[in-house]
């Protein structure tokens, strides 16, 4: 799976390169690529940023370096010639490098070298050329992940509005020729698990994280003529920038993919996990020692017994979301519950007969 991300703080990204997500970016599970925004700027302060218009405290990311980095990563049709990255005049001028003017067989560029602390030869490794060797980004994005999945696991659009495959048709997705861009924003659609799941089946993302008051609108919406846009919130906060947003997302979805985790059961057992566990929190979980600080392990998970084991998770799990998130309960479909999910239910205090569930 390929995902760029484009930032004006790439050095935000280099815990991208620890643990599980590092250890999928280099065995090539995982190919990130982060790029700097401001080497799409052409003055000499290399300005991202200007005044609202209306007024108004703050300021807004302004629509030309991103309008100019996303021509970069994804060719547009009628221009299908990638560009070779960002310029690196330092003029005043917008318009100096026009989407695809530069050579493919270029110099690697700033972006292509991934600036910021972000281990850009790790970035690459394994996964072929980047775009400046020659080879156009829909060359390079036609293997890889499933791609039937990509594009037949997206159900219903999880965009802002826009249907999934705005601007882009399946086949241009499923092949990988077409990203999904995804925008974090606190005015965004939720960002789920579902999502999560849903994200890790594509072969291509691209991730634009927004600073100060966000992106100038019409970015995204130009973006939707030719690539499916899902504007997503991290919940009901507002964070300072995108950065840490994304790399919630990328680890949610990172840890998704086919080979990254030691044990691929385990993503079924989580809290929300498609199936069983969907709209359910996972209930406790304990290890060695048997007693600890006069505290036992409850008996029933040193028995041995696997289906009263699954039960009891179940139940605890039930409580649990009881206790922590009853909305969620109500999104269950009644008939997933058995009679004895409804007794625990009913004796964890939620009503669970007829018209108390969601319909
Ligand atoms: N003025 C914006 C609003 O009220 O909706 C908030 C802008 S916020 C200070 C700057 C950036 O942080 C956003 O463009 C977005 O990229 C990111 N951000 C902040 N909160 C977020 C959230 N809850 N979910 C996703 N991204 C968020």
């Amino acid at each position: 799976m390929r995902l760029d991300i484009v930032t004006i703080f790439p050095e935000y990204f280099a815990p991208l390169d620890i643990s599980l997500l590092g250890k999928a970016r280099r065995t090539g599970l995982l190919d990130v690529r982060v790029h700097d925004l401001r080497d799409w700027t052409h003055d000499r302060h290399r300005t991202v940023d200007d005044t609202p218009y209306g007024g108004g405290p703050g300021m807004v990311m302004k629509p030309d370096p991103w309008g100019e980095a996303l021509d970069a990563l994804v060719p547009r049709s009628d221009n299908p010639t990638p560009s070779s990255g960002p310029p690196s005049d330092d003029s005043a001028s917008t318009d100096k490098t026009p989407p695809g003017g530069a050579p493919p067989g270029g110099g690697a560029s700033a972006s292509e070298t991934f600036t910021g602390g972000v281990s850009p030869g790790g970035a690459v490794s394994g996964r072929g050329a980047p775009p400046s060797s020659g080879a156009s980004a829909s060359e390079m994005f036609t293997g890889g992940v499933s791609p039937g999945g990509a594009v037949s696991g997206r159900g219903a659009p999880p965009g802002g509005g826009g249907s999934p495959g705005d601007g882009a048709s399946a086949g241009e997705m499923a092949s990988g020729r077409v990203p999904r861009l995804i925008i974090p924003t606190p005015s965004g659609r939720p960002f789920t698990q579902a999502d999560a799941v849903r994200y890790a089946a594509e072969p291509w993302l691209v991730f634009a994280c927004g600073r100060y008051e966000g992106i100038d609108s019409r970015v995204a919406e130009e973006a939707r003529t030719r690539m499916p846009v899902d504007e997503v919130s991290l919940g009901d906060f507002v964070l300072a920038g995108g950065e840490v947003a994304v790399l919630v997302m990328v680890e949610a979805i990172g840890r998704l993919l086919p080979g990254v985790l030691g044990n691929a059961d385990s993503v079924t057992d989580d809290s929300f996990a498609p199936g069983a566990m969907e709209s359910l929190l996972e209930g406790p979980v304990y290890t060695k020692p048997p007693v600890w600080r006069e505290r036992p392990v409850p008996d029933i998970l040193l028995s041995g017994h696997h289906g009263a084991i699954a039960r009891w998770r179940r139940d605890e799990a039930l409580r649990r979301t009881v206790r922590h998130r009853p909305e969620l309960l109500s999104r269950l479909a009644p008939e997933v519950l058995d009679e004895h999910d409804r007794a625990v239910l009913r004796e964890a205090g939620f009503p669970v007969d007829g018209e108390d569930m969601a319909d």
